[in-house]
């Protein structure tokens, strides 16, 4: 019996890879069909492929939680009919999506492989050919069983809530410091096949909701009360990840934790993620831990900042009523994202 092809569904959501320059030389999105005729070696490959456009192609600095829905929703629609999924976007939020998605997809038994380029696939020295080839590769399933969310850039396949954009000029844009790199394409696409993800025994469920009542306070020296109890202070906050410094330490200063602790008493949950881009969270560690870890700040441990806020908004948006939960989940791997547990 004739064996069929894999299949392959490409969704695509803009970003400098399908972009075209207007007559003042600013990047736009542009239409689907043009990537694949700037690829014509897809043409080519041993497996089949399909794509989808979302409605609005857009600069990923315009994505949204219900955009993230929407390439969910597809990917969700499609799931049995395609080996895996590839998403063409822009790469300034791509970690953000990459981490969104793989909270969504509970038991993903596929790849969903997120993709971009620092410059058009118009352009002749373009990263993008490149990117997106591999990309199908790893998604078509033939060479490794990859059932998570990933990020493939420029040789690396890396956990997608484990990335992070460090670079808008190298085509090496991005890095996944505690975390390695799940495969790397030279001659071969080499897969690290103990750093997957275990293929899941119960079945996919996807999760939709997300929670946007929450926010980010970056810590500096310096910061004053009246920036942080305004940021404490937002109207119907749910949530708020610090980001504090080293190993997740803050002022000890009386009315910094106190602000903290009154936001914490009226129900907003505090993650403290830390601004190094290497290592963990660890309470305690330090003396300028410790009042936090009294007052009922989570712990990140080595969570992205991306994967941080992402999450938040997925437990808020899914166990709306149920604090105690979200802060346990918060401590621990949902997807991979942490280390430890
Ligand atoms: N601004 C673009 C975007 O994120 C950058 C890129 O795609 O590389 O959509």
């Amino acid at each position: 019996m004739e064996r069929m092809n894999n299949k392959v569904l490409i969704v695509y959501t803009g970003g400098t890879i399908g972009m075209v320059q207007d007559e003042n030389g600013s990047l736009h999105p542009f239409a689907l069909d043009r990537i694949i005729d700037a690829v014509p070696q897809l043409k080519a490959c041993a497996y089949d492929i399909d794509s989808v456009t979302l409605d609005n192609i857009i600069d990923s600095s315009n994505m949204t939680p219900s955009l993230w829905v929407d390439i969910a929703e597809i990917i969700e629609r499609e799931y049995e009919r395609y080996d895996g999924f590839v998403v063409l976007h822009g790469t300034d939020t791509m970690a953000y999506t990459a981490s969104a998605l793989s909270f969504m997809f509970k038991n993903l038994g596929k790849p969903i492989v997120l993709t971009g380029s620092q410059l058009p696939l118009g352009m002749l020295r373009s990263d993008g050919r490149e990117n997106i080839i591999c990309a199908l590769e790893v998604a078509s399933g033939r060479l490794a069983r990859v059932p998570e969310v990933c990020i493939f850039f420029e040789s690396h396949l890396y956990r997608g809530n484990r990335s992070t954009k460090t670079s808008a000029e190298n085509f090496d844009a991005f890095e996944s410091y505690n975390y390695p790199s799940l495969a790397k394409a030279g001659i071969n696409i080499t897969f690290k096949e103990h750093l997957l993800l275990p293929l899941p025994a119960e079945p996919l469920t996807v999760r939709k909701g997300f929670d946007r009542r929450v926010a980010i306070l970056k810590l500096f020296p310096g910061i004053t009360e009246a920036v942080v109890r305004s940021v404490l202070a937002t109207p119907d906050l749910q949530g708020v990840v610090i980001e504090t410094y080293g190993s997740g330490n803050a002022p000890t200063d009386g009315w910094f934790i106190d602000a903290l602790e009154a936001a914490i008493q009226r129900g907003v949950i505090v993650l403290n993620v830390t601004q190094c881009k290497a290592g963990a969270v660890k309470m305690r560690q330090y003396a300028a831990s410790c009042d936090l870890d009294r007052i009922g700040v989570v712990g990140g441990g080595d969570i992205t900042i991306e994967a941080a806020i992402t999450k938040l908004m997925y437990l808020l948006g899914n166990f709306p009523s149920d604090k105690e939960h979200i802060k346990i989940r918060l401590g621990q791997s949902l997807r991979g994202e942490i280390t430890g547990n």
